[in-house]
């Protein structure tokens, strides 16, 4: 086992959605689907624009995104020393940490802390990292019911779905679809519940107040920690996280180590990025901060999971570490093509969309998820709108280029795809060859003459025209055109002198 930062590389995390498809079948499927496209096309179009409104208000959002950036490399960058400050102050107020190195890890020390309560509920916040090791499904192994408290979440958890979004799981799912996963799930919810959202969230409240009043256990996440105070962040917009991390006697936290901050001055900067990156919003309407326990006020017990899963191994990696600073805002995912067209269950991972193309690979390893770095065109809209600068398209290329060079040491004899390459290599190199390739390529102008592209290319071509629209090839070359442009003028077509 190696080790980066004296910490043990862990193993594979698991992060994959258990017997998902590879990316480009199940996009092909999802994007039959006109309901869940029409759904995603307005969601993804409101939170847009409600984005770009509140961040069009501040003069200095370049600089904060600069200075977002520049935390989160300094926190990767000395994040054993962060890591071990954080245990101390944690462990000063009166918490206790607990390290995994992995998803069993984790949930082994969960289950085992929930169980020595001698309760088998515990209510939850949303959080992502705890989707990723299954914590759900390891707790319901163990007898304990995990009861999802964010709305969303919630409908996913009634619905016995997996989250599609990272702030808005349920986002495919529309009023009626709701409705129904309620009057089916939901114990004693009002046979004549309507689908207007008003009635849906009452009835949501009304199931939920009395998880929470009877729950002696709360599971959380964490956005962020604060190494210098022990301090744990979590921000949310309906209060349910507010009930979970303050009712239960015992509080948990699960939290990717990466989520360390050295300062209370890190936190003042992402404060402002967050909310306005993630719902639009130019604060969150609750930000829950706890410092170990505090006698007589909320949970007497508290336990920090730092979960590793995978993460000292993306670390390792200068190009792909990036990935680490996200802070889960799902901008990149509002503005992304791909994810618009097929959703998040698409990518077959718990991080779906841009972030999720470039994180799940390097968390599970790129060849268990080789086809995730393909899936986006390229077009830097992620990078663009990322409140913390994450050069996603540039590590979509460095993952490509590593599962390429994988491929290759697995295989003596090239591919097609590498015989192609090989071929136009040659023929490019030579201007003649070149040349001769142009005029080859024009005898397929009547393949298309009608309808302006070519439809349909004979195997093995064929798989680039089942996706893509083929032009028809121009009746000149641009090197013809060139030539006629910059020709000398023949005697005839020069003018006199008057
Ligand atoms: S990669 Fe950037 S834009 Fe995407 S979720 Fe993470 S922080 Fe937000």
């Amino acid at each position: 086992m190696t080790t980066y930062l004296g910490l043990p590389t862990a193993p594979a995390g698991t992060g994959h959605l258990r017997g998902s498809e590879p990316f480009p079948a199940a996009a092909r499927r999802a994007l039959a689907n006109t309901q869940l496209r029409a759904n995603l096309a307005m969601a993804t179009a409101t939170i847009r624009a409600k984005r770009a409104e509140v961040v069009a208000e501040l003069g200095d959002w370049e600089q904060l995104r600069a200075a977002g950036q520049a935390a989160k490399a300094g926190a990767m960058r000395h994040l054993d020393r962060y890591l071990e400050q954080l245990e101390a102050t944690v462990q000063a107020g009166g918490g206790t940490v607990h390290w995994a190195r992995d998803a069993a890890e984790a949930n082994q020390v969960v289950a085992g802390l929930v169980e020595a309560t001698g309760s088998r509920d515990a209510v939850k916040v949303k959080s992502m990292v705890t989707d990723e090791i299954g914590l759900n499904e390891a707790l319901a192994a163990a007898g304990i019911r995990a009861h999802e408290t964010d709305l969303a979440e919630l409908i996913v958890q009634l619905g016995h779905d997996h989250p599609s979004h990272i702030l808005v799981p349920a986002i495919h799912r529309n009023r009626a679809e709701i409705r129904e996963i309620f009057l089916r799930e939901m114990a004693g919810v009002d046979p004549g519940l309507s689908d207007q959202p008003a009635a849906l969230a009452e009835a949501a409240r009304l199931y939920l107040r009395r998880k929470f009043l009877s729950a002696r256990v709360g599971i959380s996440g964490a956005n962020f920690a604060i190494a210098e105070t022990g301090t744990v962040c979590v921000v949310e917009s309906e209060g349910n996280g507010r009930m979970c991390v303050t009712l239960p006697e015992v509080l948990i936290t699960v939290m990717g180590i990466e989520k360390v901050l050295p300062s209370w001055a890190d936190l003042a900067v992402f404060m402002q990025l967050l909310p306005r990156s993630s719902t639009g919003e130019r604060m969150n309407p609750y930000t829950s901060m706890w410092t170990g326990v505090t006698p007589g006020d909320g949970p007497q017990q508290f336990h920090l999971v730092l979960v590793d899963n995978g993460r000292t191994a993306v670390l390792a990696d200068e190009t792909g570490r990036q990935a680490l600073h996200c802070i889960r805002c799902s901008a990149c995912l509002n503005v992304c093509p791909v994810y618009e067209r097929v959703g998040g269950h698409a990518y077959g991972s718990v991080y779906p969309g841009p972030i999720g193309a470039v994180l799940s690979p390097q968390l599970t390893g790129v060849e268990e998820n080789p086809t995730l770095p393909y899936a986006s065109s390229l077009c830097g809209a992620c990078y663009d709108v990322c409140p913390v600068k994450i050069d996603i398209p540039s590590v979509l290329i460095h993952l490509r280029a590593r599962h390429v060079e994988e491929a290759r040491s697995h295989h003596r004899l090239p591919g097609p795809e590498a015989i192609v390459m090989a071929a136009a290599s040659w023929v490019m190199a030579g201007p003649s060859r070149f040349a001769a390739a142009q005029r080859a390529v024009r005898l397929g102008r009547p393949l298309g003459r009608r309808r302006g592209r070519i439809g349909q290319l004979p195997p093995p071509l064929a798989r680039w025209t089942q996706a893509r629209d083929l032009p028809v090839p121009p009746a000149q070359t641009f090197r013809q055109w060139w030539r006629d442009e910059h020709r000398e003028p023949s005697r005839g077509e020069q003018r006199r002198p008057s």
